[in-house]
Parts: C-alpha cells; sequence; structure tokens
C-alpha cells in the first residue's frame, strides 16, 4: 500500500489505474480505524480493482465546542489495519492540502432539506462541512464508487442527495452498521468512553431494538414509542439528543402513510455523544 500526502501525487496514482481499465472505489474515513471502517473497505475491495481509503479529520465539519483538537488521531495503527485490508493507496493531506485559502475562504457544497433536523439541528454547519469535503474528495480521486456505513444514516442521505441533485457520476453504496458484541455500534468516539459509560453505552441500541418491535407491533403511537425510549434512555444514565422516527429517504418525521421507517437517535454519555439508528 502506498501512502500519499498531495492531491498531484493522487491523481497521478490514480491516472496511472484507471489508464490500465481499473475501477476505482473510495472508502472516506477520519481514521482512527476500526472494524466498521475495515468492512467498508471489503466491500469497497469486493466492487473494485482499487480502493483508496483517505484519513482528514476534516476541520469543516466540527463545531466550535467539539472535539476537533481531541479526535484520536493513530495513523500508524490505521496503515497497518488498511494493509491487512488489503487496501491499494491511502490519501492522508493536511488541513493546508484541502484547505489552501482556510476555512473561511473555501466554497461549500450546501445539501437542503435532508440536513435540517436531527444531527443538522443539534450541530448547525455539520452536514456543510461533510459535503463540502466529500464533494472535494470525490473530485480529486474521481472514484467510480464510493462507500459509507449506514452508522451515519442521515449523512448518507446527505451525500446520495448532493450525488442525485449535483449530478455527479459516482455509486454509493452504504453498508451496515457493525456493532460490539453487546451491540454498541463501533465508533471512533466510543474511546472517549469510561469503564462505566462503555457498560452503559449498549442500551442505546437495545432500546433502539425495543423501539422497534413496539412499531412493529403497533402496540405504541410512534410519540409514546419515542417518550417511552426518552424515558429508559435518561433512566440509564443518557442525556438525550433526539430519538426521532422518521421516513427512511425523506428522514422527514414518519406519518401513517410512510412506507419505510426509521428510528435515529443522539443522545450523550458524558461528554461522549453516541448516535445510532435501526430500520423497520
Ligand atoms: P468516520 O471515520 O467516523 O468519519 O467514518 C468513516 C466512514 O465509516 C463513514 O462512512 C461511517 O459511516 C463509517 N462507519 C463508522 N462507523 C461505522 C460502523 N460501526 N459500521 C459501519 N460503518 C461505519
Amino acid at each position: 500500500m502506498q501512502t500519499v500526502k498531495t492531491v498531484q501525487k493522487l491523481r497521478e496514482k490514480i491516472h496511472h489505474e484507471k489508464s490500465q481499465g481499473k475501477r476505482i472505489a473510495f472508502v472516506p474515513t477520519m481514521g482512527n480505524l476500526h472494524d466498521g471502517h475495515i468492512a467498508l473497505v471489503h466491500k469497497a475491495k469486493s466492487l473494485s480493482d482499487f480502493v483508496v481509503t483517505s484519513i482528514f479529520v476534516n476541520p469543516m465539519q466540527f463545531g466550535q465546542n467539539e472535539d476537533l483538537d481531541s479526535y484520536p488521531r493513530t495513523l500508524d495503527a490505521d496503515s497497518d489495519k488498511l494493509i491487512a485490508a488489503g487496501n491499494n493507496l491511502l490519501f492522508t493531506p493536511t488541513p493546508e492540502v484541502i484547505y489552501p485559502q482556510g476555512l473561511e475562504r473555501q466554497t461549500q457544497v450546501i445539501v437542503p432539506f435532508v440536513t435540517e433536523l436531527h444531527c443538522g439541528a443539534s450541530r448547525p454547519g455539520h452536514f456543510t462541512g461533510v459535503s463540502t469535503v466529500v464533494n472535494m474528495l470525490f473530485n480529486m480521486v474521481q472514484p467510480h464508487v464510493a462507500v459509507f456505513g449506514e452508522k451515519d444514516y442521515q449523512q448518507l442521505a446527505v451525500i446520495r442527495k448532493m450525488v442525485k441533485d449535483l449530478q455527479m457520476p459516482v455509486e454509493i453504496c452504504g453498508l451496515p452498521t457493525q456493532r460490539a458484541d453487546d451491540g454498541l455500534a463501533l465508533s471512533s468516539r466510543n474511546g472517549y468512553l469510561s469503564d462505566h459509560e462503555r457498560k452503559i453505552a449498549p442500551t442505546l441500541y437495545q432500546t433502539l431494538q425495543q423501539s422497534l418491535q413496539q412499531l412493529k407491533n403497533q402496540t405504541h403511537t410512534p410519540e409514546t414509542v419515542a417518550q417511552e425510549a426518552i424515558s429508559t434512555l435518561e433512566a440509564a444514565g443518557f442525556l438525550v439528543d433526539y430519538f426521532n422516527i422518521v421516513d427512511s429517504e425523506t428522514l422527514q418525521p414518519a406519518t401513517v402513510s410512510t412506507k419505510k421507517t426509521t428510528i435515529l437517535a443522539a443522545a450523550f454519555l458524558g461528554k461522549t455523544r453516541l448516535i445510532d439508528n435501526i430500520s423497520l
């Protein structure tokens, strides 16, 4: 596996592979790789001849009081994991490479509608940071296919909408959330949890599963399902940001005519913000 830090080197390598007729898959990440990321790389391999992974902790998607500075950066361990997974090329740009004029002067990509609720409401500007950097990375890598995790369900919806609305020539593949044995969705932010918090953390997914069952059984209205879930999470020690039952496609609140339902949740355990989701 080769590692490149500049856009020029990245383009040279990919141009060489494409000139040999190879199909390119791309996996954008912020590093501190876990088995969820590695599952994306395996999927990318199955869909292509050459896999490019990027590691970039994108400052544009972090709010002022968020964890940009403390976000775990573990490049050596990440490289080893990517080599073991058979990744072909690793792109590790610095913020200066991605935003040479600084964040204030950077052209942005704003995706409306799907960004208004849920994490978009709690983290203003977050999804503009995501869509902007993913757009740029797509322009740099020019992959045939890009692989994302359903763990970040709203993010995947934002990317799909951006690609569709802007007629971007890339296929988007979503992969189910990879979980620890106790059900906790794997996340780079799980490392922030204390031992005590880590024991409580699986309650988030358990509550989502319970809520899904209640919706399936039609024993509760969506409102009472959400209220009960929030009470369960608060009793376990979470501070709930949102617990929303939505249309899986539009991410708007589910109604009686909704065909497919997803529950999106975000909750703090101490200082750590966890997100998860489940679909009917
Ligand atoms: P991140 O490094 O957290 O920005 O995530 C990079 C990519 O990995 C995104 O497409 C995420 O949705 C995906 N991802 C993160 N955690 C998981 C997980 N537990 N299972 C599957 N994909 C994941």
